[in-house]
């Protein structure tokens, strides 16, 4: 075990989090979306240590973060026409973008896949550290492999502690749940993980269909291969046993007032929870999807934190950034989801 620096971001916490990246080290670092753990995507053994800090399968690719287009040269191979748009319209900001892969990126980046994910962040911290460290950043989600992703600094020390050496304090993350994934290496764009950025403002840019990937809203059949690796793992997941609960309010209240008990919580929207006869957990308000996306994650930390073991969960609008949350949330329900 290391001994875990948590700095606040300022100036010389960032100069010194991009002489740890340029040494081989790892460094979690706040973006717009969620925490991340950064180490040079060129560097093969600085990118192994993410997957062991995280306890991540290593078929599981990692997404690189630029501050500039001109890093691109060398990550990917070509350039096309529909990822200018994207990048024009969504840069800097949370979409990621897969393209064929170029010679300069690491192999443990891409996990055997002749594809690169790339995304240009918005954080200042996060591009601060690109920027002192001139190093295109490897970076996936800053927990421990199939646990909810971090959106605070201390979200990161409670899972990351000892496991690497700095932890740079930027805040709450202002997103909230992870970048949006879209492919542009096939012959159409195919969404592949929703996200802030809409399947709607992608077609509106690029002026053709999104395909939605299968395993967005649905687990995967057996023998049906995901088109991105993470999306075959448990994922997002609290200790306790979720379930989804889908239909209007007064359906929702009567279902968890006939299966209150011990252990039981309601993870609800904003004022939801009162008269119930179980504690609840509120993650955003109702008719705002981004609010439940920048509350799902630290809500699902509460409910560990508070011994939670069954939750049922009031399901978000599945469309817009609601999409990005449903997405999130039936993962940590491990797909069981009552219509009621
Ligand atoms: P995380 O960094 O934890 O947010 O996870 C990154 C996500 O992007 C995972 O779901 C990966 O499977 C996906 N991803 C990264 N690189 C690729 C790629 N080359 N092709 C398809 N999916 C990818
Ligand atoms: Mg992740």
């Amino acid at each position: 075990m290391m001994n875990t620096i948590l700095a606040k971001a300022d100036k010389a916490a960032v100069e010194k989090a991009a002489a740890l990246l340029a040494a081989g080290q790892i460094v979690a670092i706040p973006t717009e979306t969620v925490y991340g753990i950064a180490a040079s995507a060129l560097n093969g053994a600085a990118v192994k240590k993410i997957f062991e800090a995280k306890g991540r399968p290593q078929d599981n690719p990692l997404i690189v973060h630029i501050d500039r287009l001109e890093m691109l040269k060398g990550l990917v191979a070509t350039v096309p026409e529909k990822a200018l748009a994207l990048a024009a319209a969504f840069w800097p900001g949370p979409l990621t973008i897969i393209l064929p892969r170029g010679p300069k990126v690491a192999d443990e980046v891409c996990a055997g896949l002749d594809t690169v994910a790339i995304r240009m962040p918005s954080h200042p911290v996060a591009r601060a550290v690109i920027a002192a460290s001139g190093l295109p950043l490897a970076a996936p989600s800053a927990n421990r492999s199939g646990g909810p992703s971090p959106t605070t600094a201390a979200d990161v020390l409670a899972d990351m502690e000892g496991r690497l050496p700095l932890i740079l304090d930027g805040g709450s993350c202002g997103v909230g749940v992870e970048s949006t994934v879209i492919t542009l290496a096939g012959q159409t764009p195919v969404l592949l993980r929703p996200g802030f950025v809409t399947k709607e403002q992608l077609e509106q840019v690029l002026g053709c269909p999104v395909e939605l990937a299968g395993a967005v809203l649905h687990q995967l059949k057996e023998g049906e291969t995901a088109r991105s690796p993470g999306m075959k793992y448990k994922h997002y997941a609290p200790k306790a046993h979720v379930t989804i609960l889908r239909g209007d309010l007064d359906a929702y209240r009567a279902y968890v007032s006939g299966h209150a008990g011990p252990g039981v919580w309601a993870l609800c929207f904003d004022g939801e929870g009162e008269g119930l006869p179980v504690p609840s957990v509120s993650y955003g308000a109702r008719e705002d999807d981004a609010s439940q996306a920048r509350e799902l994650f630290s809500a699902l930390r509460r409910l560990d934190e508070q011994g939670a073991e069954r939750v049922y969960a009031r399901c978000p609008h599945i469309g817009g950034v609601g999409l990005a949350v449903y997405n999130r949330l039936v993962r940590a329900a491990a797909f069981e989801v009552v219509e009621l």
